[in-house]
């Protein structure tokens, strides 16, 4: 299959080349040529398949002409070695729990599937990844690219802005992923990669690639989640889901919205967001109208210019369907907090942030017994134990995989917010 820019519908290129330059030009996204199709009968086939056959064949209507079934179903295998829980909260609504991976975070998904992906399309070249993360990113993009041959990780994050646990977690590993913590926020972060990504300098000697969401792996590996709630839902609530996504960048509801295009009967999406409301907003009043960043409790999904709403915007085109019927919410601190407190003192389940922001928006959106939600959770409460163990007045256990990583020693450098000082070292470490 290829894949099209979607601000130039002229710059059509294979998988290899989307996964490897992630944007293209005029900061256009690339979008699947045509989106497979599967019908009732085959998907009824596949759903009784384990996970790892039946998202590689998922994936392999995609890349199947780039890579054979046999060599991607090894690759899946290694980058979904965790498992996917659905649990049970109440008769009509459930939760999928995506942050069993080494990060905790459904992050592992993509990332892993796109680590493997670059190393088996790259054998001689020096791949750098140049990331700045606020968090979650910047875990699942260290685990999951730790020791892989020919590629060199750099990870910025902003200095005493992200969480002691989330900090250990991905700065603690050396080898080929070097941590920088900058003196400044997120967005000078941000602002220092997008500049080393236009420097003519370092783009002769390096070929950089910055592993978010625009780019297409990700999101290819995210559509099999999708498929996984049929299979562990009963066939008689298959015709009646709703799925709620807590969405930041929207590259989630992006993948979920494509599993429905290929055929997956999803009934019903919720856009979940935070106070971060563009969305929302746009969906009520048409007017796409970003205000500035809030900082809150699920500050993975602190977002005000989502990157992947072009995607969404094409795939409504394409299929015809009306925006009025996706679904969206924003939900405020203060309910967050409710709703964590509701799901712990009524069904004794202990949530987070992110996925509590899903959660309000299902049970608000549910309107009769016969609809079956299900809320995605994007990240392990342990993330945030500090925060949970106030809020509920309990200790929660923390995974070993994460207590492991609380020992050892911070790696990280500390450097000044300042490109020049940056791009020496980029020069000094890897040419
Ligand atoms: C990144 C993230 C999200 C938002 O996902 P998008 O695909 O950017 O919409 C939600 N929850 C958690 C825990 C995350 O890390």
């Amino acid at each position: 299959m290829k894949f099209y820019n979607i601000n130039n519908h002229n710059e059509i290129i294979n998988f290899e080349k989307a996964l490897k330059i992630g944007l293209g030009k005029n900061q256009g996204l690339f979008f699947p040529i045509f989106i497979p199709k599967i019908n009732l009968k085959n998907i009824n086939k596949i759903l009784d398949m384990d996970f790892i056959n039946r998202s590689s064949y998922i994936i392999s209507l995609f890349i199947k002409n780039e890579i054979s079934l046999e060599n991607l179903t090894k690759n899946i295998s290694k980058a979904f070695n965790f498992p996917l829980k659905l649990i049970n909260i109440t008769n009509n609504i459930s939760c999928l729990e995506l942050f069993h991976g080494p990060t905790l975070s459904f992050k592992d998904f993509g990332v892993r599937f796109m680590s493997q992906m670059l190393h088996y399309f790259n054998k001689q070249e020096k791949i750098i990844i140049l990331t700045a993360t606020s968090g979650d990113t910047g875990a699942a993009v260290a685990h999951a690219f730790y020791n892989i041959d020919n590629i060199e990780v750099i990870i910025l994050y902003p200095k005493n802005k992200i969480s002691v646990l989330q900090e250990k977690l991905f700065c603690t590993l050396g080898k080929n992923i070097k941590t920088i913590s900058i003196e400044g926020d997120f967005d000078d972060c941000q602002k220092l990669v997008k500049q080393s990504f236009e420097d003519m300098t370092l783009r002769k000697n390096f070929i950089l690639n910055s592993a978010n969401s625009i780019n297409i792996s990700r999101l290819i590996a995210q559509i099999c989640y999708y498929f996984e709630v049929f299979a562990q839902i009963l066939p008689d609530n298959r015709n009646n889901v709703i799925i709620s996504v807590p969405s930041g960048n929207f590259g989630n509801l992006t993948a979920g919205l494509i599993a429905k295009s290929m055929g997956l009967p999803i009934k019903k999406f919720i856009a979940a967001t935070n106070s971060n409301d563009t969305v929302p907003r746009y969906l009520k009043n048409g007017i796409w109208d970003p205000q500035k960043t809030i900082a809150t409790l699920s500050n993975s999904m602190d977002v005000s210019c989502p990157n992947n709403w072009p995607r969404i915007i094409e795939l409504f085109q394409i299929n015809n369907w009306n925006l009025n019927q996706l679904f969206s919410q924003s939900t405020s601190d203060y309910l967050t907090e409710q709703s964590i407190l509701k799901l712990y003192n009524k069904y004794k389940y202990i949530t987070e942030p992110h996925s509590a922001i899903a959660y309000h928006a299902l049970e608000s959106k549910i309107t009769n017994k016969k609809e079956f939600g299900i809320f995605l959770g994007t990240a392990h409460p342990a993330k945030f134990q500090k925060y949970i163990n106030e809020v509920l007045n309990i200790t929660i256990n923390v995974p070993k995989k994460l207590t492991y990583y609380i020992k050892k020693e911070n790696l990280s450098y500390n450097f000044p917010n300042n490109f020049s000082y940056f791009k020496s070292f980029l020069i000094n470490n890897y040419i």
